[in-house]
């Protein structure tokens, strides 16, 4: 049986972070990863692009995380945004702000940041071994029995970085939910978060990969308005997902309401007003024409005007005031009904976990098992 200081499970971008910072010191370390290649989640992280944080402050972020704020904040002021840019920037991956605060690698790739972390792991000698699940750990003398799918080890101290339960084509399966129950941990409810919306008889299915940048919408229940967002929405196949819809997800249920508006926040009466203008000013030209000046794609136009059954060769002039008034209101708030939250198959993180009173916050070390740790999702970072 092979004997480490640490081993680690799962390859993720916690599990690689974890091992880099306690290499060193003559630490064996092994990480253990079930699938053949590592931290497949990274990989899609921000379409591939990968927004690893934000900018400001690190004192104002525990804010956001909303009940989880004082458990994450220790961890947060240890090792804050700034250091993490430092951290990139030092082995010559550079990062970038964008507009709205967020921060990615200038390169705009995922790869580049998971690249950077193998490379840190094999220069501090972190041992690494893809392909090898982890079916099996047990307290012992002195530490853990890991049982693998090949191999058994004994390790001094544990890490369960085993991520969370939604994509699990990417390996992130909840078996970390299970060795910690095993080890006595309480699991509280998990379900998947940040997920896209599935739309009822989704009209724009085919236009799915169309996105929309800051775009504005809102969230209607029972007719009565919940909350107006500003952001990025993406069509897909079976209604709407990108990072503005994803924000939202917690709070949209099944049967919500959402208003899409095509004519960059521009509101129902100010644009009412503008198109009246323009049709009155422009009555020769067509109105896919005159309503392709707000800079609404094309094949999006004719979709709209094709669902309030308008004709697409007709021209301002002769548009009636009921029709006019059909897309005047398509354009300011189309109208969607929200069928269902997509399930863990689509959703970017889960919800629940392991439950934070059982660990330290300061060391993210159990409070029922000593040497045990856990790192990223795989905790409770309930909102
Ligand atoms: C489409 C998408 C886009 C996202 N975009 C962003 C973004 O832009 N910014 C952001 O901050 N977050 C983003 N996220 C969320 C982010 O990717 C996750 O929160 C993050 O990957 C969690 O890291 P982790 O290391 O805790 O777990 P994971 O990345 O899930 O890694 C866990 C690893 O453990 C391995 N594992 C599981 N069980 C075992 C076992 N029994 N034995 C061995 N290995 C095991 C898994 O195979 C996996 O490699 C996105 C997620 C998705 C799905």
């Amino acid at each position: 049986m092979e004997r480490l200081d640490f081993a680690v499970i799962g390859a993720g971008p916690a599990g690689l972070f974890c091992a880099i910072h306690a290499a060193g010191q003559g630490h064996r370390i092994l990480v253990l990863e079930k699938m053949e290649t590592p931290a497949r989640k990274l990989l899609l992280a921000g379409s591939g692009q990968c927004n690893i944080t934000h900018e400001g402050g690190v004192e104002n972020f525990p804010a956001h995380y909303g009940e989880a704020g004082t458990f994450l904040k220790p961890a947060l002021l240890a090792f804050s945004n700034h250091d993490l840019i430092r951290f990139f920037h030092e082995r010559g991956l550079d990062m970038e702000v964008r507009e709205d605060g967020k921060v990615f690698p200038a390169t705009r790739k995922s790869s580049d940041v998971l690249s950077l972390l193998i490379s840190a792991c094999e220069k501090q000698g972190v041992a690494l071994s893809f392909g090898e699940p982890v079916t099996g750990i047990e307290k012992e003398q002195g530490g853990f029995r890991i049982t693998t799918a090949r191999n058994r080890y004994h390790a001094s101290c544990l890490v369960i970085a085993t991520g969370g339960a939604s994509y699990p084509v990417t390996g992130s399966t909840g078996d970390g939910y299970r060795f910690a129950a095993g080890m006595g941990h309480t699991v509280t409810e998990i379900a998947p978060a940040l997920a896209p919306l599935l739309i009822q008889e989704f009209p724009f299915s085919d236009l799915a990969g169309m996105s929309f940048p800051r775009m504005h919408f809102s969230v209607w229940r029972n007719r009565k308005k919940l909350f107006h967002h500003t952001g990025d929405v993406l069509f897909t196949h079976t209604g709407l997902s990108g990072p503005g819809i994803l924000d939202c997800s917690r709070n949209i249920r099944s049967g919500d309401i959402v208003r899409l508006s095509f004519t960059n926040g521009e509101c129902h009466e100010g644009f009412r007003r503008l198109f009246l203008e323009q049709s009155a000013a422009q009555g020769t030209h067509r109105v896919t024409s005159v309503i392709s000046d707000y800079h609404i794609p094309e094949r999006l136009v004719k979709r709209i005007l094709e669902l309030a059954s308008i004709p697409l060769e007709i021209t301002c002039a002769h548009l009636s005031r009921q029709h006019r008034r059909a897309l005047v209101s398509s354009l300011t708030g189309y109208p969607l009904t929200v069928d269902a939250l997509g399930d863990f198959s689509v959703a970017m993180v889960t919800r629940g976990g392991i439950t934070r009173d059982e660990v330290n916050p300061k060391t993210m070390e159990s409070r029922i098992v000593k040497n045990l740790y856990f790192a990223g999702e795989v905790l409770d970072r309930r909102v």
